[in-house]
């Protein structure tokens, strides 16, 4: 705890916000999980660097979290610092006249609206993923047939060593909800993304036109971390959980989504071990029934 207590020391002497005792059902859409020790959001790439070298220093143990929209977090909570770039690393701005450089925490729909105000097309995709720049290039996010491999240039990021780098967009082994930051653990810092001049109203009827679909097809009444499985090759996780009839299944307060069988949905008092389960039961009917694998696309906080 002492530990802890440093590094509270020393973010709070680098202007971060620190909230002790946090619920991670706060900071995650699924809305579920205990509680995090320590939450720090840095607002500086040094303080963050500070922060990281800090908790190596002291061996504790360090979550990093963008917006928490792709992740699920443990019942038990987290027993060392969750670190957020969302609310800290939000600075955003043009580099040339069609390219853009933003930090980590900006969050998607930000970045969208950044991007329409500056008649730039390209970036419309990212509407309506509720997730933050980091998250989504760490993922490779995507949806309605773009994904951020196309418009990254380059991510900045601190190594293993918490070092400054970057890396250019070959260099990230982008892949379907795959990128090289999976295997490297380097922390993402910013990314500059490169789109293209275009009609201020036609990226905004793109943009409305793809959340228009979203509230058509997904549950966004309830919590949820989006899909929860990748898609299998040649098929959609979504049919092939209905074809087994799990639509409307649930476990405690995690359902399978009536709307779309794709999303698990927190009916108000799911925890964590429920959905888990009920990922399980899935996956289990799915290859009985199907033979096919169903794999995770979420990532487990704790
Ligand atoms: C309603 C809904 C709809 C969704 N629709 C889509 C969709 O259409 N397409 C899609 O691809 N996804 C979708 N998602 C999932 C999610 O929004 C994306 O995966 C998003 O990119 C995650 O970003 P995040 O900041 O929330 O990541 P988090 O959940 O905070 O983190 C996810 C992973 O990224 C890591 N990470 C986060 N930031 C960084 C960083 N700066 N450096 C290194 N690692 C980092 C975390 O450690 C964690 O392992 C949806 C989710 C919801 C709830």
């Amino acid at each position: 705890m002492n530990n802890i207590a440093s590094i509270i020391d020393l973010a709070v002497l680098n202007g971060c916000e620190v909230k002790r005792n946090e619920s991670l059902k706060k900071l995650t859409t699924f809305k579920t999980g205990g509680i995090a020790n320590v939450v720090i959001t840095p607002k500086t790439v040094y303080a963050l660097s500070e922060i990281l070298m800090m908790c190596r220093k002291s061996n504790v143990k360090f979550f990093l979290l963008g917006n928490g929209s792709n992740t699920l977090a443990s019942d038990d909570g987290f027993d060392g610092v969750i670190i957020r770039t969302v609310g800290g690393l939000c600075e955003m701005y043009l580099t040339d006249d069609h390219t853009i450089y933003t930090e980590a925490g900006v969050t998607l729909s930000k970045l969208s609206f950044f991007a329409y105000d500056n008649a730039l097309t390209g970036a419309e995709f990212l509407y309506g993923i509720p997730g933050s720049v980091g998250g989504a290039a760490f993922m490779n996010a995507g949806a309605y047939g773009g994904e951020m491999k196309d418009v990254v240039e380059y991510c900045t990021h601190l190594n293993s060593d918490f070092q400054v780098g970057q890396l250019s967009s070959r260099q990230l082994e982008y892949g379907y909800r795959k990128s090289v930051y999976m295997k490297n653990g380097f922390i993402i810092t910013g990314v500059l993304m490169k789109l293209k001049k275009g009609d201020k109203h036609e990226i905004r009827s793109k943009m409305d036109d793809l959340m228009e679909k979203r509230r058509d097809k997904q549950p966004l009444e309830y919590p949820s971390a989006g899909s929860i499985f990748k898609r299998p090759e040649n098929n959609f996780a979504g049919a092939l959980i209905e074809k087994c009839g799990l639509k409307g299944f649930h476990i405690g307060g995690a359902c399978v989504s009536e709307k779309h069988a794709g999303f698990i949905i927190n009916t108000g008092n799911a925890t964590t071990f429920d959905i888990l389960a009920l990922v399980n039961h899935i996956q289990k009917t799915v290859f009985e029934k199907t033979n096919v694998k169903l794999e995770t696309e979420i990532k487990v906080l704790g």
